[in-house]
């Protein structure tokens, strides 16, 4: 069942109904999830069924035709504050939530939530790139959290509870968004019009780990095409770390000004990179791994002196860690340096042992 164009999440649709039913809604949220699942957009969603004029609350069922309803879907509502992470900056600055110079109090989110209503029944706020909150800014939704004002709602948005300071974290109640399906993933890409056809779809979908935002990164040839360079680098035991963790920060800099771009694409090459590692293995095993990696695993396996699986292995770890470290906020050049050194004492080890 999908809530309007929401696919997946029909358990928290349930879970806040009741909650609405037995008038114990709470008023601050942590919704946590990985990326390109649909957070924001239930957010949204949320918010109009919260407001719209039409249905009442506990329908949680917004009717979406109302001025209401297309208020909020254009970011134009007067009882919704919704707030991005200004692409320059890297960290939320203190002034969306508190005003700036002069206006310190009288103006951002804190100073919004507390008004009273205009035309709805709620003022809601939603905090779509809470990731990136940093001491201060957390600091200053404390008292907002602490003392929430009568039937405001607020939501943070997030990809990782690991990102958040305890003193948020302990006054949110956590909303866990899963991945999504393959067939809800295919779902989202055609009903969004972001592919042609089921199949491109499907296809898609299968490689998404049940993220949209992954899936789209599939369409993006120069990713395909660096994954592949990098895989003809390990078939040999030569590979240049140096060489390579240099390509690797320029081509992870080339997706955009937005370190979410950045990120993505590291992650993106971790999840392919993986995904050869584990092809050289199955190859190695005699099975027919079927991918586009196969030429490229079987030179792996005549170049290493018999080492090729050990390597493979390893490298997966090294891998999951690199992401891991992504996750964390870690400095890219940090996070790829880290990860070719990590790889190139990985092979002296693989070597030494040939
Ligand atoms: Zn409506």
């Amino acid at each position: 069942m999908a809530w309007g164009p929401i696919q997946g999440h029909d358990k928290i649709v349930a879970m806040f109904r009741r909650a609405i039913e037995r008038n114990r809604l709470a008023s601050t949220f942590l919704f946590v999830g990985p990326e390109g699942i649909g957070k924001s957009r239930f957010a949204k969603r949320f918010a109009q069924a919260l407001l719209c004029t039409t249905r009442s609350d506990a329908e949680l069922e917004p009717c979406g035709t109302c001025p209401t309803c297309k208020q909020v879907q254009s970011g134009n509502h007067p009882d919704v504050t919704w707030i991005q992470k200004p692409e320059e900056r890297s960290f939320l600055p203190v002034r969306l939530f508190l005003g700036d110079g002069e206006q310190r109090g009288k103006e951002g989110l804190c100073h919004e939530i507390s008004m009273k209503p205009q035309s709805g029944s709620r003022k809601i706020a939603v905090i779509e790139d809470a990731d990136y909150l940093n001491a201060e800014g957390a600091n200053s939704l404390l008292k907002l959290l602490e003392e929430p004002p009568p039937r405001s709602v607020l939501i943070l948005i997030c990809t990782s509870l690991d990102r958040q300071l305890p003193t948020i974290r302990s006054r949110c109640q956590v909303i866990r968004f899963s991945p999504l399906s393959d067939d809800e993933v295919a779902q989202v890409l055609l009903n969004q019009e972001l592919v042609e056809n089921q199949k491109d779809a499907q296809s898609l979908a299968e490689n998404s780990k049940g993220s949209v935002t992954q899936a789209l990164a599939g369409l993006d040839q120069e990713l395909t095409d660096f994954s592949q360079q990098l895989a003809q680098a390990w078939s040999d035991p030569r590979f240049s770390s140096v060489k390579l963790a240099a390509e690797t920060l320029s081509f992870v800099d080339q997706a955009g000004k937005e370190s979410r771009q950045r990120r993505l694409r590291l992650k993106t090459l971790g999840e392919k990179s993986i995904d050869f590692f584990r092809t050289v293995q199955q190859t190695q095993l005699g099975v027919t791994a079927n991918s586009s990696w196969e030429p490229t695993a079987s030179n792996m396996l005549k170049n290493w002196s018999g080492q090729a699986e050990y390597f493979a292995e390893e490298a997966i770890e090294v891998t999951i860690e690199m992401m891991q470290h992504v996750d964390r906020n870690v400095h890219l050049t940090t996070a790829i340096e880290g990860w070719w050194d990590q790889m190139a004492k990985t092979r002296e080890k693989c070597l030494q042992q040939a």
